[in-house]
């Protein structure tokens, strides 16, 4: 059978009477876009391959929208939301799912860790991201070791863009190779601003990013690589070489510098937007040796 979607807040109109019915002001400063496509919410569901197996973590869930579907499709799930003018909408909007619970809360705060201990299930990260710290909350998820399967997102399509290109392209920087390192990323729609209320003034994707069982290259510090990547990318225009002796969080001289490009086939020229992953594993083991 069909299921009937129709009451749902992919509805728009069903969206704009909730909207109206609690008086609620959308913070910018939240990022706040909405979405109103059911179409789109199911092809996130369907790339995040959610069974009743999972355990899912959304983070921003809005007024539930995505949510009632991921309900459905999931075992359960936590949300963890930042505005607590959201809260007294929960209450409707969520009231005929018994397996969602909300954490108020800033994302980048919480424990993680915290909140899905002791879940048997396998835990998948699905969102509609808030923009302004798209970044910081995928890094997050990464750095601190959330043990989650895959992570389906909805971002500002430029980033999506960057998360998966490789060396000499144009997007291509610390955030590809640290996504890279992580997870496997694959773009999986497009999404136009008529999909969200209020529309952004930015294109968006959504990605998936399938978490590595194994780092797709060894390093001996992975630390150290990261500092590299960061410093290479800081002065776009300039040499690798020159980013490294430059950094404040780095201590090679240039020297060791040249040596270990040297050692690599490369030239001191090279910028660091032409180092594959491997390069820069290699580059950050090579430079630990002549410590
Ligand atoms: N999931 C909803 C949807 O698709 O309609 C809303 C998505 S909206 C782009 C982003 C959501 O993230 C908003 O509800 C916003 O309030 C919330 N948010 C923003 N910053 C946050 C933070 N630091 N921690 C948790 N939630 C946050």
């Amino acid at each position: 059978m069909e299921k009937d979607n129709s009451k749902k807040l992919s509805n728009p109109q069903v969206t704009i009477d909730i909207i109206k019915k609690y008086d609620f002001a959308f913070q910018k400063r939240f990022g706040q876009n909405f979405l109103i496509d059911g179409r789109v919410i199911d092809k996130i569901i369907a790339a995040a391959e959610i069974t009743k197996e999972d355990t899912v973590l959304e983070i921003g869930p809005g007024i539930g929208t995505m949510t009632q579907y991921l309900a459905e499709a999931a075992g359960q799930v936590i949300a963890v939301e930042i505005d607590k003018n959201l809260l007294p909408i929960y209450e409707e909007t969520l009231a005929d799912y018994d397996n969602v619970t909300i954490i108020n809360n800033d994302i980048l705060k919480v424990d993680i860790h915290e909140l899905i201990k002791g879940k048997a299930q396998k835990v998948k990260v699905v969102a509609n991201l808030p923009y302004y710290i798209t970044t910081p909350i995928i890094m997050g998820l990464f750095e601190n070791h959330i043990p989650a399967e895959s992570i389906t997102v909805m971002v500002q399509k430029e980033v999506a863009d960057r998360m998966q290109s490789g060396p000499g392209s144009k997007d291509y920087g610390a955030l590809s190779l640290a996504v890279q390192y992580y997870a496997k990323p694959y773009i999986v729609a497009n999404v136009p601003p008529n999909c969200f209320m209020p529309r952004p003034n930015v294109g968006s994707a959504v990605i998936r990013l399938t978490s590595w069982e194994e780092p797709p290259v060894a390093v001996k510090d992975e630390k150290l690589m990261f500092k590299l990547i960061r410093a290479s990318f800081n002065q776009r225009r300039k040499t690798l070489q020159n980013g490294i002796n430059n950094s404040p969080d780095l201590s090679f001289s240039k020297e060791q510098v040249v040596n270990a490009l040297r050692e690599m086939g490369l030239s001191e020229s090279v910028r660091g937007e032409a180092l594959s992953l491997e390069q820069f594993a290699r580059l950050s083991d090579l430079l630990i040796e002549q410590k």
